[in-house]
């Protein structure tokens, strides 16, 4: 097989890559040749709900599930900021039916990506080409030659200053009587019993008063049991929200690395990462989605300018040096988190905040944003005169 663009990973990333390719041809008029190399459904991550913002009439809106207008969030003695969030909404995008939407723009493509059924194992760089070598689950051999190989693969985060991780439960909830607000995503709600190390939070998705995906979320340095999570859990969603006999429809669980580490965005001349493993994870938030979107469309501008399509860097060196201080002040203790988030939310209009959250906001924005969290001024001027000098460290359990 012999394509113009190999991708390995069919998850976030792999697929939008695709979906965008799909939309433009190359410099000579021709369709792009993809091939796309995943294990398939079953042997990959499984169903996820990718949330993100944007304005309303997005090109992936006919796959969002739900939508919302305002965010709240709470603090830890319960007092509730809540705003608009203008022209942008937070979405939530099912990562099945993103397939099932891209399946269908791929029927209609001139050239359809080729779906390649196996696990990729070593990718040869070559001058001309590069060939992913992979194996079917019949043992079958397969080697895609292509001139351009995207890599979405987990890969562990390279040596870092801080590695936090967030990790998660959520449940799916059937309330048994109306209890929550549809209209409102709850980001943060700090009225969790807080860890010893680290922040943790309850975050809501409501789409009746009645149904929600209800999460609890720790920063902190290492996941919890599944039980503690489901204990957890239980006090938020009882104790907190005060829902009564609420039956467990669907899970989600997960964990997201939270690192200063500079992951690596070309890793031969003819083979780049992209994704979480090239590094699109915001340090500071865990969001990946929209960012994964700037790197993709990135990658096919330049491809389609017939220029060497290395991925743009998902984040500016401003937000990753403000990120890298905020995990190390979290890490070290030297901020309170919950109070942290409360002044961040209570001192800025949400959309403001969205786009200093997007890496999309200007200096001056930023600049306000920074200065709205009174408490953190100090510690984070303190912990970022020290950041130069910090050694990066290879995180706990890489080999
Ligand atoms: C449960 C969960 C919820 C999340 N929610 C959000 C959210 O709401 N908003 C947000 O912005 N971010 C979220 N994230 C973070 C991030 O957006 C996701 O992790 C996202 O899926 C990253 O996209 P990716 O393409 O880099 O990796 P993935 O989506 O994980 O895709 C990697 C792909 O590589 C494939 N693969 C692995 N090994 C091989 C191999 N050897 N050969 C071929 N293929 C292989 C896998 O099958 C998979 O399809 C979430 C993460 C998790 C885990």
């Amino acid at each position: 097989m012999d394509v113009d663009v190999a991708v390995i990973g069919a998850g976030a990333a792999g697929l939008s890559l695709l979906a965008a390719l799909s939309e433009r041809t190359a410099p000579d008029g021709r369709p792009w040749s993809v091939a796309c190399v995943d294990p398939g459904p079953g042997a990959g991550p499984g169903r996820r709900t990718w949330c993100f913002w944007e304005p309303a009439g997005g090109r992936y809106d006919r796959a969002v599930a739900h939508s919302w207008r305002r965010l709240r969030v709470v603090g830890p003695g319960g007092a509730e900021v809540g705003a608009d969030l203008g022209s942008l909404r937070y979405k939530m995008l099912p990562s099945d039916r993103f397939e099932e939407l891209l399946d269908g723009w791929f029927a209609q493509c001139a050239l359809p990506p080729l779906r390649v059924t196996a696990v990729a194992g070593e990718v040869a760089d070559g001058h001309d080409r590069a060939v992913v070598r992979g194996r079917t689950a019949g043992g079958g051999e397969v080697r895609v030659r292509a001139r351009w190989v995207f890599d979405s693969r987990p890969a562990a985060p390279p040596p870092a200053r801080t590695t936090l991780l967030q990790h998660f439960r959520g449940w799916f909830l059937r309330a048994e009587h109306d209890v929550f607000d549809p209209g409102a995503v709850t980001l943060m709600d700090f009225r969790t019993p807080q860890p010893a190390h680290g922040v943790s939070f309850g975050y809501v998705l409501p789409w009746t008063a009645r149904d929600a995906l209800v999460e609890y979320t720790e920063f902190s340095p290492a996941p919890l049991s599944r039980a503690a999570y489901d204990a957890a859990l239980a006090h938020y969603t009882r104790a907190v929200l005060g829902v009564r006999a609420a039956g467990v429809t669907d899970t989600e669980q997960g964990v997201i690395p939270m690192t200063d580490a500079v992951f690596p965005r070309r890793t031969g001349k003819r083979v780049f990462r992209i994704g979480a493993a090239g590094g699109a994870t915001r340090p500071a938030t865990g969001y990946t989605f929209a960012a994964v979107q700037r790197q993709t469309a990135g990658i096919v501008r330049r491809l389609c300018a017939g220029r060497t399509p290395l991925p743009p860097r998902p984040h500016r060196r401003r937000h990753r040096m403000m990120d890298a201080a905020l995990l190390r002040a979290l890490d070290t203790g030297r901020l309170d988190g919950p109070v942290y988030f409360e002044q961040l939310f209570a001192g800025n209009p949400p959309p403001r905040l969205l786009r200093f959250l997007d890496g999309t906001s200007a200096v001056r924005e930023e600049a306000a944003v920074v200065l709205s969290a009174r408490s953190a001024v100090l510690p984070m001027l303190r912990t970022a005169a020290e950041l130069p000098l910090l050694p990066r460290r290879p995180a706990p359990g890489t080999p």
